[in-house]
């Protein structure tokens, strides 16, 4: 970790020292460990779960991970709700002590609670890292984590193509507050360049949203890391299912947990992971902007990691089927996905990813009104935006994550107005395709 990019942050860091709350003393969620200790110390998963050389393995962590002790008699299975806004003391000592920093009671949720803890500690588990912080939503998570690194006077270099919502942060907010943002294409071309002694992070999104470019994860930190810059990046389309950029050295990675991570259309969530230095940081952000995160959304987002797996793996495999049926039909202009050779980053997405992802886009010939058409026309498929869900989306970039964006930033994000961004469910992948024939027809 960068020490003197920090050093900014003082008063900040001061300000933490009355952040306390991220592991209180009413669950027994051991700190370093997946799971937690039974009486006698022994970490019973562990000891008898062994996966390879690297420990166990990520549908174990996904499931069993963060949770509290599950052993013995009478011990729920499934995480409790703790749907208290605020947590008392035994004692005035006990409140001094926590006012002092002395100890980590959880005293009101908006600093932690015992379900978030879970959540926190389950993703950090899957992701490999030290910690995790959930927030409200994902643009909670990453304008908190973004704010955490950044102050006026800093330049970002970041990816231009990007959610949506993430650019215009970028684009609308962070001038306001004295932040430069430099873009730069998915090839990091020309990216050294953009470097000033200002420079204080590079933000990168892989694959992107909509059209999956693919950025090289180990160039784009060997470059952050030669400039001493923070290193965060937005994990969401790939889920740590298909890669973990903590174990390649970035600082902090990002989801919108709204997707895949909940995986059922049901909540909004975001989740910010990395070193325990650096996500006090990002909880000190969430804490003052107020972007926690609610104990009922965390319930469904513990509840819906532990099926990631499985999930991301059928999706993708509708992706792959979807894309190759759209490849070749005649209607169909080109298709955005990194399992087809005709990808960009194909050879990429093999080298740094696990699987080709679950989304994919692609354009129509005949532009909007054909993309209009197909999907006004599409029945399986559902019209919405959003994704990771078990439902098969369809939606318009142009009219719903890439709104508000003129002809140039539509082209530096690769985006077209009959581009169709799909978000692949569960459902049988013959269903889906025959959806797509009537619908192209
Ligand atoms: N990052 C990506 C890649 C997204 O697709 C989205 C939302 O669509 C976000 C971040 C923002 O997440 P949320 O809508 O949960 O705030």
């Amino acid at each position: 970790m960068n020490t003197k990019k920090q050093s900014g942050h003082k008063s900040s860091l001061d300000a933490q020292k009355h952040d306390r709350n991220s592991h209180g003393s009413r669950t027994a969620v051991a700190d370093d460990k997946l799971c937690s200790q039974t009486e006698n110390g022994e970490n019973k998963l562990e000891s008898q779960t062994k996966h390879g050389q690297n420990g166990l393995g990520p549908q174990t962590k996904a499931i069993h991970g963060g949770e509290p002790n599950r052993y013995g008699v009478n011990g729920p299975i499934v995480t409790e709700i703790i749907r208290s806004s605020t947590f008392t003391f035994s004692n005035t000592e006990e409140m001094k002590e926590w006012a002092e920093g002395k100890n980590k009671a959880y005293i009101y949720t908006r600093y932690g609670n015992p379900t978030l803890s879970v959540a926190e500690k389950k993703i950090a588990a899957l992701e490999g890292a030290e910690a995790a912080v959930v927030a409200a939503s994902g643009m909670a998570a990453i304008s908190s984590s973004l704010l955490a690194v950044l102050k006026t006077g800093d330049e970002l270099i970041s990816t231009a193509q990007l959610y949506g919502g993430t650019y215009r942060l970028m684009r609308d907010v962070f001038p306001n507050l004295g932040i430069t943002v430099h873009h730069v294409g998915p090839d990091l071309g020309g990216i050294e360049k953009l470097v000033t002694p200002r420079t204080k992070a590079l933000y990168v999104e892989t694959p992107t949203n909509p059209t999956l470019r693919l950025v090289d994860i180990e160039k784009a930190v060997a470059f952050a890391k030669k400039h001493k810059l923070v290193s965060l990046i937005d994990n969401t389309f790939a889920t740590p299912v298909l890669q973990n950029p903590i174990a390649l050295g970035y600082d902090i990675v990002l989801h919108s947990a709204t997707k895949a991570l909940a995986g059922h259309s049901d909540i909004l969530a975001g989740v910010s992971v990395g070193s325990q230095e650096w996500m006090d940081k990002v909880r000190h952000m969430i804490i003052s902007l107020g972007g926690s995160m609610d104990p009922g959304a965390a319930y469904l987002l513990i509840r819906g990691v532990k099926t990631l797996g499985v999930r991301v793996q059928r999706q993708c495999e509708n992706a792959m089927a979807v894309a190759t049926f759209l490849e070749k039909h005649p209607k169909v202009e080109r298709v955005h996905y990194p399992g087809l050779k005709s990808h960009p980053d194909h050879e990429l997405a093999k080298k740094q990813m696990r699987g080709f992802s679950s989304m994919l886009a692609f354009d129509m010939k005949g532009g909007l009104p054909a993309a209009r058409r197909f999907c006004d026309r599409v029945r399986l498929f559902l019209m919405a935006a959003s994704l990771g869900g078990v439902e098969s989306l369809v939606i318009l970039p142009i009219y719903s994550s890439h709104y508000n964006m003129s002809d140039e930033e539509l082209k530096r994000a690769g985006v077209s107005p009959g581009t169709v961004r799909v978000s692949m469910g569960l459902e049988d992948k013959e269903d889906l395709i025959e959806d797509l024939k009537q619908a192209l027809d």
